[in-house]
């Protein structure tokens, strides 16, 4: 057969692609892969993405359907694109429509035509003095909006203009009218001049010799450097070179590190025009944004995982932030890395890419020691601030108010006496984890999950953080009807209750994922601290992110033995990378910092070795422990999980998995289980998991390509929800 065939992708759960001919009234030479058709599909019709063109395909040719109708004159995705998500679906297994799919904004894949470039951002003009004065007596409304737009420094989101000022398009439209202020398409800010940049410590000017020697090449970094070290610096005198070639810059950072604050700090830097890619952007924000990277009129890409799925025509650097960060790994649908597949891209667009982190996951230490990444070394805090000292607070045998001992208080009292400012941490959002009555022994179970529900006395209400399944607060036992019901241990309500009660005189800000929701309240607050002088700052691991407090000098962590007995390897990493995170809070400014860590095991290694040594002699120890146990990364891991109405049926799905891959696979892959998934019920769903593991990648690379497609085939693959996990990072 001498005609050429469409190879799509489709959205469908389907492994591999679907062939259809040409549509009759397209002439075939317009037709170039990344480009979308409408093709029938079962009854209906679907919008795909056009892949391949090829000349044979195995759907005899009865069968094969004409697609219906062209739908983009020019290729949305370049073939170099398309091939980076080809591989990213071949190596974590997914189908391979989905991930293609998945690439597009949501307008897109549902067949709709790219939309015309509108302004979403607001970007203040020159004003002078004597103009705001003379609105402030005439136009209140336009004095207010410019007034806080110009406390804004930079760009903002329309988005945020609407939401801040709900009926100000009037005024807004006058400010523009007189030229004060502009619409722009993507996030931009004009220079911020050099007298804000800082001459470089030593340390960071040889980082930044080190990469730009080699900007024309692949290579992988990882920058290293204590925190406050200045890495965000280091980023940006790299992207200016690479931005000066003329190439494009992607930087990926932690969902929760992405503020508005921090978008501004990049576009005012470095002066180009930014899109902003991150889940709380609307559809039309987000196509937007994507077709300003696609197109390459913006030059820096900054967003969250995803954004390393976007188009970007001449990649020149990429930066993955804070890489340790659980959040770059994607926990459903396509299960990818965004850290580990930024590295893939670096790879293909021939660029270096750099891991940033005070606390390098194992896995990035382990191949910067072996010299496969270059090791860019800070080991000391940027502009002379001193690194913080830690402490351990036995507090056995003390008599705790809220979790927190004598000791404590006191340091937290001394400090705001001293005009300073403290961090409360606890990873536990809520009023206290459980709540039980003292008569019979009732917990607040969550109906549907292998967990309790938390108490939320603000809210009135019993909420289960796993499945969101919720109750009002009971007044007596719902077993036996009495009244003795007590919230059993902490959380950072219960936290700010405790101390806005003993230091009423000072300002007290909550920072968790219910405080946040607040939105508007909070602002106020943290202006407030971020001013300086005495203050108190209390809540979960958000606090460790994205907010730089000059004037806090003592960071408190109120537990942290809840991570040193856990069932998963990793989270003596994840504790110590938490505990030298929040740590790093304390003494950026002036002032020297001390870290104070309440615990009831004060001999346990991982303690003894992060107070008295650092995070780099905590790595040495887990490494070497990983390599004893053949734990990753010095093997390989892929989990398949599966969910189903009772234990027995996702047992019974994954004993044929189990069975089935070791069928196929060579004395190199060990298959572990199933067992039941530590939380074994999850949201009415019972859960069990399978683990194959090896020290040879290949062998289960080579594995996966044929036992993947068949659990679909597996006798009770109906019966239940499974999914395969490449290289998890948690496993519950
Ligand atoms: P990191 O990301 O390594 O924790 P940051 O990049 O946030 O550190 O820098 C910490 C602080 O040090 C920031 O306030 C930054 O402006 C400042 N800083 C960075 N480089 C220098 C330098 N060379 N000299 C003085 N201050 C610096
Ligand atoms: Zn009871
Ligand atoms: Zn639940």
């Amino acid at each position: 057969m001498s005609r050429l065939l469409l190879r799509m992708a489709l959205p469908a759960p389907v492994y591999g692609l679907f062939d259809y001919l040409p549509p009759p009234d397209v002439e075939i030479r317009r037709l170039q892969p990344g480009q979308r058709l409408l093709v029938p599909f079962g009854r209906g019709e679907r919008c795909g993405l056009l892949v391949e063109l090829v000349k044979e395909s195995e759907v005899p040719a009865h069968r094969l359907k004409a697609a219906r109708a062209l739908l983009d004159d020019t290729p949305l995705l370049d073939e170099a694109h398309l091939g980076f998500l080809r591989w990213a679906a071949a190596y974590y297994r997914h189908p391979e429509g989905e991930v293609l799919m998945a690439a597009l904004p949501v307008r897109l894949r549902k067949g709709k035509a790219l939309l015309a470039p509108r302004p979403d951002h607001v970007l203040v003009q020159d004003v002078s003095d004597e103009m705001l004065d003379r609105l402030a007596k005439r136009a209140p409304r336009q004095f207010e909006l410019l007034s806080w737009l110009l406390e804004q420094e930079g760009g903002v989101r329309l988005e945020d203009v609407r939401q801040r000022f709900p009926s100000g398009r009037d005024a807004l439209n006058a400010l523009r009218r007189k030229g004060l202020v502009a619409l722009v398409v993507g996030e931009r800010a004009e220079s911020e001049g050099k007298a804000m940049i800082h001459e470089l410590e030593p340390e960071q000017q040889q980082a930044v010799d080190a990469v730009t020697a080699r900007l024309d090449e692949y290579q992988a970094w990882l920058l290293d450097g204590v925190t406050g070290s200045g890495k965000t610096e280091v980023y940006f005198r790299i992207a200016e070179q690479v931005l000066a070639r003329g190439r494009m810059v992607l930087l990926l950072v932690p969902e929760i590190s992405l503020t508005p604050q921090l978008v501004r700090r990049v576009a005012r830097r470095l002066a180009v025009t930014v899109a902003v890619m991150h889940s709380g952007l609307n559809e039309r924000e987000r196509e937007q944004a994507w077709q300003l990277a696609r197109k390459g009129e913006a030059r820096l890409v900054l967003g969250t995982r995803s954004a390393v799925l976007a188009p970007l025509p001449d990649l020149g650097l990429v930066v993955v932030d804070e890489e340790h960060d659980p959040s770059y790994k994607q926990q459903e649908g396509f299960r990818y890395s965004g850290r580990d597949l930024a590295l893939v891209r670096a790879r293909r667009a021939g660029c270096p890419v750099i891991l940033g982190s005070a606390t390098p996951s194992l896995e990035s230490l382990k191949n910067a020691m072996e010299g496969r990444y270059g090791w860019l070394r800070l080991t000391r805090r940027a502009g002379g601030a001193s690194p913080p000292t830690l402490q351990l607070l036995d507090v056995r045998n003390q008599r705790l108010e809220g979790g927190m001992s004598p000791v404590l208080l006191d340091a937290l009292a001394q400090t705001l006496a001293g005009g300073r400012q403290a961090m409360v941490f606890l990873n536990r959002r809520g009023y206290a984890p459980v709540l039980s009555c003292f008569d019979c022994g009732w917990l607040s179970d969550c109906p549907r999950c292998d967990a309790r529900q938390t108490l939320h006395r603000g809210q009135g209400r019993l909420i289960c953080h796993h499945c969101g399944t919720e109750r009002p607060l009971p007044r007596t036992c719902p077993a036996c009807g009495s009244a003795e019901l007590h919230p059993l241990g902490q959380g950072t309500e219960q936290l700010e209750q405790v101390l806005g009660r003993r230091f009423a005189d000072f300002p007290l800000v909550r920072i968790d994922r219910d405080a946040t929701s607040r939105k508007g309240s909070l602002d106020a607050l943290l202006a407030r601290v971020k001013k300086g002088g005495a203050g108190l700052l209390v809540g979960t691991q958000m606090l460790a992110k994205g907010h730089h407090f000059p004037d806090v000098t003592l960071v408190a962590l109120v537990d942290v033995d809840s991570g040193l007995f856990s069932a998963d390897f990793r989270s003596a990493e994840r504790m110590a990378q938490l505990i030298v995170q929040v740590a790093g809070r304390a003494g950026r400014g002036a002032h020297a910092g001390r870290v104070l860590l309440q615990t009831r095991f004060p001999e346990h290694p991982l303690l003894q070795t992060l107070v008295s040594g650092d995070y780099a002699a905590f790595a040495r120890q887990a490494l070497k422990e990983r390599q004893q146990a053949a734990l990753p990364p010095y093997s390989s891991q892929v989990l398949v999980r599966a969910s189903g109405r009772s234990m027995e049926v996702a047992e019974a799905f994954l004993q044929q998995a189990a069975e089935l891959a070791g069928r196929l696979a060579g004395a190199g892959v060990q298959v572990w289980g199933p067992v039941p998934a530590p939380m074994r019920k999850r949201a009415g769903r019972y859960r069990a998991q399978l683990l194959l593991q090896t020290a040879r990648r290949p062998d289960l690379r080579h594995l996966l390509a044929a036992f993947v497609p068949a659990l679909q085939q597996l006798p009770d693959a109906g019966r239940v929800r499974w999914s395969v996990d490449v290289d998890p990072i948690d496993l519950y």
